[in-house]
């Protein structure tokens, strides 16, 4: 088929699934010329994910989507269950879900479709100029490896091929009309090949050609774009085959309306997840199925067989249901791509690059998190602000947090799949106080809030170079972990509000400067310094400033102080923190008091992120909210060498 109209655009996204959307949310607010496309004619109306992880939630919030947040169940409680003496099935343990002092978010539970909504209308209220284009897929990727070091270069040529809604909705399984997941199962083949093969009628199929700055492949655990590059997918299947029903059930089982983990003695494994709308998602161990291993035969897979193993676990207890909204089955495939990226200039994000059991609720958390890493970076780099060095650490930050996921997978899924022990001397069954163990162990990693990005030109942890990073000066700061939040207090209107909310995603950096106690003279002198320093246009802040934009609208500076907030005058406060402009006055959201709020308490950002009110410090962070590094509040030099290693002058 001849193409009919050639196009160029910066980035080019395949699928819009949570990691394509996510990145799509990205480049939409730094304005880069992007196309999103994807192989199914609508996004998804049932089943799939459903966890919402705490830093899921702080990212989601960032960008001012705070309807998941809103509409989904919060889920509060685990409770565990395994059989007693008798192979009767007892509580024997109750936790929180989140343990306290994680996030100001708590794992709650909505189904992924509502969240790729929330994306699209959050898409068309931000200009609406990234739209999803359906359905629509790439058949020929071609690669001129002689302009990758050339930023203005378009060194990708994709051919993309338009459907009919009609050639791109996959079939359900025979004798089932309920909506499943099954076609995108790993129990069944990927129709994206057969789809290209079967649809070149010029009459209903057009094909376009796209030449593409950058091209990142979040097409899923059977990626098109991984297979073009050839990566690898390293790692393996596992024997057990799990079913998943998400219903409205009748049962008698007191913990329904919980996070239940139960063993049964004999008959495998059960997890309830109380979803919204009274709606539960069970995932159950399908003995029957998994036996002798071998193929699976998929008309097999039934909601009434999934239930059938459901029953049996959790017998004495009666469960069936009136209502069953999806339903699917799969195999457990814990693999990581050998490579994340070709060339810093296709990228690979989500399930395109790991795949694991879906109980720990971290593919879609973590596949969100890959292309919010990516995002900003490639803004950066189209926008010519930053060096393409910077798109390096994609593939060295993302991909250790892929083979730690996996690692805890494998944990988490033995533990859960494994027959539990009948008592101490049972050494290969799994024991209650193992399982409660790595649960907890996990409970930080899960969360989403224990990535920890290694050195790299976009972190410094330690001296390197000019930059003299010193973290003792905030000793509860890891750096290259996500800013935590605690309340600070507005020093204009006395608002309390969460730190984290003063760093919404933009594509911005940000100077977090924690003076001390700035009714001191002498640390307010100090203070005074640094401000005429960053309102100087030999600093920093105009190095990468174009004269024409806001100052603050590549780096941000924000103040939390210690003193009292009623002995300070913002308005005696340096321009550099609190500047003005023309159209809108001065800006009063840039300086803070780490002071009692009238109605909501203390925060004390001071002692919680361990800073001496005397010394000081300025903490430099990522658009992403992570931590760049820590400096002294005299130490521009360091600033100025820390920017000096990716920034491009304005
Ligand atoms: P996908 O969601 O797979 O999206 C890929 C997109 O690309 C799709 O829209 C697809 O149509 C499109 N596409 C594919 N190929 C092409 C092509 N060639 N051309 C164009 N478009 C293409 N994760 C959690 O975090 N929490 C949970 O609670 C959870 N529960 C789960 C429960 C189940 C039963 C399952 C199956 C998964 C669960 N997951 C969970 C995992 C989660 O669904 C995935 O990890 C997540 O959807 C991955 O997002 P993604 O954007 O990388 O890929």
């Amino acid at each position: 088929m001849d193409a009919t109209s050639e196009s160029e655009v910066d980035v080019l996204i395949v699928g819009a699934g949570p990691a394509g959307l996510m990145l799509a949310t990205w480049l939409s607010k730094l304005n880069i010329r992007t196309r999103i496309i994807d192989k199914r004619p609508a996004c998804i109306a049932t089943g799939q994910a459903d966890g919402f992880q705490c830093r899921t939630l702080e990212i989601l919030d960032s960008f001012g989507i705070d309807r998941v947040w809103k509409e989904a169940n919060r889920m509060l409680e685990v409770c565990f269950w395994n059989p007693d003496a008798d192979g009767v099935i007892r509580r024997t343990g109750r936790t929180p879900d989140t343990p306290k002092g994680f996030s100001r978010f708590t794992e709650c539970v909505l189904h992924q479709g509502r969240m790729e909504r929330f994306f699209l209308d959050h898409l068309r209220e931000d200009g609406d100029t990234v739209r999803v284009e359906r359905p629509v897929l790439p058949s020929v990727l071609t690669i001129d490896e002689s302009a990758l070091d050339d930023p203005s270069a378009y060194p990708i040529t994709v051919r993309l091929r338009h459907f009919t809604d009609e050639q791109a909705t996959p079939d359900n399984p025979p004798g089932s009309d309920i909506p499943n997941g099954l076609f995108r199962s790993n129990l069944t083949a990927d129709d994206t090949d057969s789809l290209i093969k079967t649809s070149s009628d010029a009459s209903t199929n057009r094909d376009e050609i796209v030449r593409a700055r950058y091209l990142v492949g979040c097409d899923g655990a059977h990626s098109w774009v991984r297979k073009q590059l050839g990566f690898k997918m390293e790692g393996e299947h596992t024997e057990i085959i799990w079913g998943v029903l998400d219903v409205i059930p009748v049962t008698d089982f007191p913990d329904i309306r919980v996070r239940s983990l139960i063993h049964s003695a004999s008959a495998g494994s059960l997890m309830v997840i109380p979803r919204e709308n009274r709606v539960v998602r069970l995932y159950i161990q399908l003995k029957e199925v998994s036996e002798g291993g071998g193929a699976v035969d998929r008309s097999k897979v039934t909601p009434g067989q999934i239930l059938a193993a459901a029953q049996k676990i959790i017998a004495p207890y009666t469960l069936t249901y009136e209502r069953c909204d999806w339903f699917t089955a799969y195999q457990i495939a814990q693999r990581v791509s050998d490579r994340f990226d070709l060339s810093e200039r296709v990228f690979l994000a989500g399930d395109a690059v790991h795949t694991h059991s879906p109980k720990a609720g971290q593919g879609q958390n973590v596949s969100l998190q890959d292309s919010y890493n990516l995002g900003w970076k490639i803004g950066l780099v189209v926008r010519g602000q930053a060096t393409r060095d910077i798109l390096k650490t994609y593939a060295s930050e993302r991909q250790q947090i892929a083979r730690d996921l996996i690692a805890f997978d494998q944990k988490f899924s033995k533990l859960f799949s494994g027959r539990p022990a009948k008592d101490v001397s049972d050494e290969t069954g799994i024991s209650l106080e193992e399982f409660r163990s790595v649960f907890h162990q996990g409970a930080v990693f899960a969360a989403g809030l224990s990535v920890d990005y290694g050195p790299n030109v976009l972190v410094v942890k330690e001296d390197d170079g000019d930059v003299h990073c010193v973290p003792s000066l905030a000793s509860k700061i890891p750096i290259g972990m996500r800013l935590a939040s605690h309340k600070v207090i507005n020093q204009s209107d006395a608002l309390p509000v969460e730190l984290q909310r003063l760093l919404p995603s933009d594509g911005r950096f940000r100077l977090v400067v924690f003076p001390g106690d700035i009714s001191n003279l002498d640390i307010r002198t100090r203070y005074d310094k640094l401000g005429e320093y960053l309102s100087n246009p030999t600093g920093v802040i105009s190095a990468y400033t174009s004269r024409t934009a806001a100052r603050d609208s590549v780096i941000e500076v924000l103040t939390v102080h210690s003193a009292s907030r009623t002995e300070i005058e913002l308005q005696e406060l340096p321009e550099a923190f609190h500047p003005f402009d023309k159209a809108r006055g001065w800006d009063y959201r840039k300086v803070y008091a780490d002071d009692e709020s009238y109605h909501e308490g203390h925060g004390r950002v001071y002692e919680n992120f361990g800073i001496d009110g005397e010394e000081g410090c300025i903490v430099v962070v990522r658009p992403d909210g992570y931590v760049a590094t820590i400096v002294r509040m005299d130490d521009t030099r360091s600033l100025e060498a820390y920017f000096a290693r990716f920034m491009i002058k304005a």
